[in-house]
């Protein structure tokens, strides 16, 4: 079959390998659809020690396929089925997973390589991870299930309350999810964003207000026109980072009203660092938090909002294509001429 296979930074091809056997409580999926993800970009640019300890490696997260075959044990899936899968699946022993903080799973067990045929999912993510699909649902809606039940986690530790502003700070798949989610939370959203093009997206996904800081020439200038679009210029009752620069995690915090709440979601390289005005923080009583990846409560929870038709998956995708045209597709995600591609192997 065919398979996409990483062999480091900038050299991602289709190869073609042998299929994957289920093993005990392991489930085989026909791949329908396997979306692309700012992770894979990344990784395919610069590495991912974490998520590719060892090279050559499969590769992609995020998809949804129909069962070929289950291992010994496996009763929950058979033959036919169609499915869904998150990426992860926790170990349920560590400290982090005792105290129900299953996202800092000290063993978090990965699945790579949603761009092939056919997947393998591993029995942990099988056990915990793994969903049928609704008749309704289509394989493109589902494949973004990782992405949004990060951002569900996300939304979780903002405290949105009925009738907040939430400003979105960037308006990839991410933000839109996130403002699609705050607006089912009963929040007003601001969405920034330095692309016409994507806040357009942001306001179909709900977004009141955006604020386009191209032309915006310095962070002080962002700030001013940001607060500008809030209740009496005050700031976001909950602020969400969404871009994974640390001067748009500044920028997040700068623009929160006293009391507020800033969910810092963005991934930034390793060793970076940004700054807050401590006397701000403490004056104003601000909350910062950093928030990663999901648990498999949020997992089902964005299971439930796509069944539900609450939260439309297609409408991340920039385009259906082939598998052959994922570099392409990656290039294209860098180039901003698109945010998210599903690939149909
Ligand atoms: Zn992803
Ligand atoms: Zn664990």
């Amino acid at each position: 079959m065919r398979a996409a296979i990483f062999h480091g930074p900038g050299v991602l091809g289709i190869e073609d390998v042998p299929e994957g056997v289920a093993g005990p409580g392991e489930v085989a999926v026909e791949v329908r659809a396997a979306a692309t993800c700012g992770t894979d970009l990344k990784s395919y640019r610069r590495g991912h020690p974490k998520l590719f300890p060892q090279l050559p490696a499969r590769f992609g997260h995020e998809f949804a396929g129909v069962v070929t075959a289950v291992g010994d044990g496996v009763t929950r899936f058979r033959p036919g089925m169609r499915v869904v899968a998150a990426n992860t699946a926790p170990c349920g022993r560590c400290w982090a997973c005792t105290l129900g903080r299953q996202s800092l799973c000290e063993n978090l067990e990965f699945l790579n390589g949603a761009f092939a045929e056919q997947v393998v999912i591993p029995r942990a993510i099988v056990e915990t991870n793994t969903y049928e699909l609704p008749d309704s649902l289509s394989f493109d809606a589902a494949a973004p299930l990782e992405p949004l039940a990060t951002v569900v986690h996300g939304i979780d530790e903002s405290g949105i309350r009925l009738g907040d502003t939430v400003v979105v700070h960037g308006a990839g798949p991410i933000g839109l999810t996130f403002v699609r989610l705050a607006v089912l939370r009963g929040a007003s959203v601001v969405s920034v964003d330095q692309s016409a093009w994507r806040l357009e997206q942001a306001v179909a996904a709900g977004a009141s207000a955006t604020v386009d800081v191209a032309d915006l020439p310095d962070a002080d200038s962002r700030v001013r026109a940001i607060l500008a679009a809030t209740p009496g210029g005050r700031g976001a009752d909950v602020g969400i980072e969404a871009v994974g620069l640390p001067a748009v995690w500044e920028q997040a915090v700068r623009t929160l009203r006293p009391g507020a709440t800033a969910v810092l979601f963005g991934g930034t390289p390793a060793g970076a660092m940004f700054s807050i005005d401590s006397s701000a923080m403490h004056y104003q009583e601000l909350s910062v938090k950093g928030v990663f990846h999901h648990t498999p409560r949020h997992v089902q929870a964005a299971v439930a909002l796509l069944a539900s038709g609450s939260f439309d998956g297609e409408s991340l995708i920039t385009e259906a294509r082939g598998l052959d045209q994922l570099v392409p597709s990656l290039e294209d995600m860098a180039a901003g001429r698109g945010s998210k591609y599903v690939l149909r192997p």
